[in-house]
C-alpha cells in the first residue's frame, strides 16, 4: 500500500521520482505529492488524486532539484485530500516526509504535542511524526538522523519512512519497520522505492533494507544503521526483472496483458520443476523439509483475498492427493486468535506481494510456537520469501494490476506442484494417477492459451449482463473456491455486488434473490459430482434466474439449461480451477470495462496491503 520514492544524485530528482510514481501507482492513488529541494529550501507540492494530476498543477513550475521524495497514498488516517497528501511538513517548514504504514500510538503522542502547543495541518499519523521528530530534535539540540532514532524507538505501528532537510540537502533518510524499502544502486546516484520497479531501468544492483534499520543516503554514499546507532552491512543482491514485464506492451489494461500473460506465466512457474515425462518434480525449497511435510498431522494456509482462495483451493487438493488435513485461516484473524499449533505443523504461507502486513505477523506468530513455515510468494526477496523457513516462487513477474489474475494461476501452479510433489513421496496417490496428474498439469498453459480465444465471447456476455445489480456465483468442490474468486473479482472491478457460494448450500440462503434479474455464473465442468450441479442449475432456472455457466466442451445437458455458456477444454477435475478462472477473469474485466471504470486502479483498493 502507498508508493515512496526518492532520487539523489546528479540527474534531475523530479522526472525520474514522478516516472517512479507512476508505475507505484498501483500501490495507491488517493493523492499524490513530491518534496525537493530547490533553491536551498524544501518545497512540497502535493493534491489529491491521481499522479496525473499532479503532474498537470506542475506544468511551467522550477523544479530543478538533485534531490526529492515522492508518495502515492492509500489513506489510513484522514480523508484523501490535499491537506492530507503526503510529503508533510515539519512545523519549522525545513524538513519532509513521507511515510508508507501506521503509526498505532500517534494520538498520545499527537496530545502531548498539542499541550506544547504544536498544531496540525492534516489528520494524519504522519505528520504527528514528523512534528515528534522535530520537537526531539529542538528539544535534545541533536541531528536529524539521532531525533529520527529516538522517535522510532518510541512509536508503535508499521513505518516505511523518507525524509529530506533543507539543513542537510545533501541526504536523504530513510528507515523502515514492516513496510518494503529498496534502495537501487547507481553510479553516484541512489534510487530508493517501496518495491523495485521505478528503480530497474537505471540499476538492477539494490539493497533491501531490513527492519529497524535507518539508511543514510547521499549520492555517493549508503550507510545504514540500526536503531541502537551500529553500523550495518548493505547486502546488495542483482535484480532479475526486466523493464518490459512492468509496462502495458500494447494493451489497454495491466489487467487485460496480465490475463492474456497466463499462458507464459504458468509456464515459467511450472518450467525446470515439472518434467511430465519422467514424473520427476523439483521444487528445491521444500526437498529440504520434505520428511517433516510428510510426517506432519496438519497443514495450515495462512493468506489474504484472492490468495486465501487459492488456499482454499490446495485444501482440496492436498487433503486428496497426500491425506493430510489443511485449515485455510484469513491472515488477519489467525494473528488476533490464541491459535493452537504443534511442533511440526506445517503453515504455508501465500501472499503475492510477499509484503502482506496480516500475513507477516501470523507467520511470526506461527513460527514462535514451532511451526515450519513454506512461502509461496510471488516478490522475489520479499518480507515473506526472507522469513519462510523455505518456499516456492509463483515466477509470475511484476503484477500491476489491483485485481490479482496471474499471480492466482501462478499460486495454484505452485500448489499443484507441492501437493503432488507431497502425495508421491507420501505414497497416497497411486503411481499410474500421479504419471497422468504431472501430464495433466504441463497442459495448463497451452488450455489457457486455448480459452482466451475466447475473448470475443467472452466480452459479448459481458455486454449483456453489464447492468445487473447483483450477481451469484455458484461451484462445487474444487471448483467452489473459484466462484468466490469470480465474485471477488467482480466486485474488485466493476463495483457490482457478487457473491460466491457452494451451489449445494444456495438452497440454505441465497435462493431466494433468485429473479429473471439476476445472473447466476456457475462453475460446472465436468466432475464426480457433476449430475449434482445440474440439478442446481435446474432448480435456478425453475425461478427464472439467467444462467451463465463455464462447461466442458461439448457438454449438451449444461448448455441447453444455460442462457449463456462458455465451452472449456477437458481438465482433470483436480486441477480445473486453474482453467476454469480465465473466464471469469475475463468476464469481470469486460464488465468493468464496458461500465466505464478504470480496472487497474479500482476505487478504495490497493495493492500489497501492508498495513492491518
Ligand atoms: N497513515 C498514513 C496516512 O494515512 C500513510 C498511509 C499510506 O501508507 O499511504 O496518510
Amino acid at each position: 500500500m502507498c508508493g515512496i520514492v526518492g532520487y539523489i544524485g546528479n540527474r534531475e530528482a523530479y522526472p525520474i521520482v514522478l516516472k517512479g510514481l507512476k508505475r507505484l501507482e498501483y500501490r495507491g492513488y488517493d493523492s499524490a505529492g513530491i518534496a525537493l529541494i530547490n533553491d536551498q529550501k524544501v518545497k512540497v507540492y502535493k493534491k489529491q488524486g491521481k499522479v496525473a494530476d499532479l503532474e498537470e498543477t506542475l506544468l511551467g513550475v522550477n523544479l530543478h532539484s538533485h534531490i526529492a521524495i515522492g508518495h502515492t497514498r492509500w489513506a489510513t488516517h484522514g480523508e484523501p485530500s490535499d491537506a492530507n497528501a503526503h510529503p508533510h511538513l515539519s512545523p519549522s517548514g525545513k524538513i519532509a516526509m513521507i511515510h508508507n504504514g501506521i503509526i498505532e500510538n500517534y494520538l498520545p503522542i499527537k496530545k502531548e504535542l498539542l499541550a506544547k502547543g504544536y498544531s496540525f495541518q492534516s489528520e494524519t499519523d504522519t505528520e504527528v511524526l514528523l512534528c515528534f521528530i522535530e520537537d526531539i530534535q529542538t528539544c535534545n539540540q541533536c541531528n536529524l538522523e539521532e531525533a529520527l532514532r529516538i522517535a522510532l524507538r518510541r512509536i508503535v505501528g508499521a513505518y516505511c519512512l523518507l525524509l529530506i532537510d533543507e539543513e542537510n540537502p545533501e541526504t536523504i533518510i530513510a528507515a523502515r519497520k514492516g513496510s518494503p524499502l529498496v534502495i537501487g544502486i547507481g553510479k553516484n546516484e541512489h534510487f530508493l522505492a517501496s518495491d523495485a520497479s521505478p528503480i530497474i531501468e537505471y540499476t538492477k544492483e539494490v539493497v533491501y533494507v531490513k527492519d529497524y534499520e535507518i539508511a543514510i543516503v547521499k549520492k555517493d554514499e549508503l550507510v545504514l544503521k540500526n536503531l541502537g546507532n551500529e553500523n550495518q552491512t548493505p547486502f546488495i543482491i542483482q535484480l532479475d526483472l526486466d523493464l518490459a514485464a512492468i509496462e502495458k506492451g500494447g494493451y489497454d489494461h495491466f489487467m487485460l496483458k496480465e490475463i492474456c500473460d497466463q499462458p507464459q506465466t504458468i509456464h515459467d512457474c511450472l518450467r525446470g520443476r515439472l518434467d511430465a515425462d519422467t514424473g520427476q518434480i523439483t521444487l528445491s525449497g521444500i526437498q529440504e523439509y520434505l520428511e517433516e511435510i510428510i510426517r506432519a498431522n496438519r497443514i495450515i494456509i495462512i493468506a489474504c483475498g484472492t490468495s486465501w482462495h487459492a488456499g482454499l483451493v490446495a485444501e482440496y487438493i492436498f487433503e486428496e492427493l497426500c491425506r493430510i488435513p489443511v485449515e485455510v485461516e484469513y491472515a488477519s484473524e489467525f494473528r488476533y486468535r490464541n491459535p493452537i499449533i504443534h511442533l511440526g505443523d506445517i503453515i504455508i504461507a501465500i501472499s503475492q506481494s510477499g509484503e502482506t502486513a496480516d500475513t507477516i505477523v501470523a507467520i511470526e506468530k506461527a513460527k514462535e510456537q514451532g511451526a515450519i513455515i513454506l512461502g509461496v510468494v510471488n516478490v522475489v526477496g520479499s518480507t515473506i520469501a526472507r522469513i519462510s523457513h523455505a518456499g516456492a516462487y509463483t515466477h509470475a513477474g511484476p503484477e500491476i494490476g489491483v485485481a490479482s489474475t496471474k499471480a492466482f494461476t501462478g499460486q495454484l501452479a505452485v500448489l499443484m506442484l507441492m501437493a503432488l510433489k507431497i502425495g508421491n513421496a507420501k505414497k497416497t496417490i497411486d503411481q499410474e494417477k500421479y504419471q497422468l496428474l504431472c501430464k495433466e498439469l504441463s497442459k495448463v498453459p497451452d488450455k489457457v492459451a486455448e480459452i482466451l480465444l475466447q475473448e470475443k465471447r467472452i466480452k459479448e456476455i459481458a455486454i449483456k449482463y453489464k447492468s445487473a445489480r447483483d450477481f451469484l456465483y455458484l461451484g462445487r468442490g474444487y471448483n467452489f473456491p473459484i466462484a468466490l474468486e469470480g465474485a471477488l473479482k467482480l466486485k474488485e472491478i466493476s463495483y457490482i455486488h457478487a457473491e460466491g457460494y457452494p451451489a449445494a448450500e444456495m438452497k440454505h440462503g441465497p435462493i431466494a434473490l433468485v429473479d429473471e434479474h439476476l445472473p447466476i455464473v456457475f462453475i460446472a465442468t465436468n466432475d464426480t459430482f457433476h449430475s449434482k450441479i445440474i440439478s442446481n442449475m435446474q432448480e435456478i432456472k425453475a425461478r427464472k434466474g439467467k444462467i451463465i455457466s463455464i462447461i466442458t466442451d461439448g457438454d449438451e445437458t449444461a448448455s441447453e439449461i444455460s442462457d449463456d455458456f462458455i465451452a472449456m477444454p477437458w481438465m482433470n477435475e483436480i486441477f480445473a480451477p486453474i482453467i476454469n478462472v480465465i473466464p471469469l477473469q475475463l468476464l469481470a474485466y469486460f464488465i468493468g470495462t464496458e461500465n466505464g471504470h478504470d480496472v487497474d486502479k479500482p476505487r478504495n483498493l490497493a495493492k500489497s496491503v501492508t498495513v492491518e
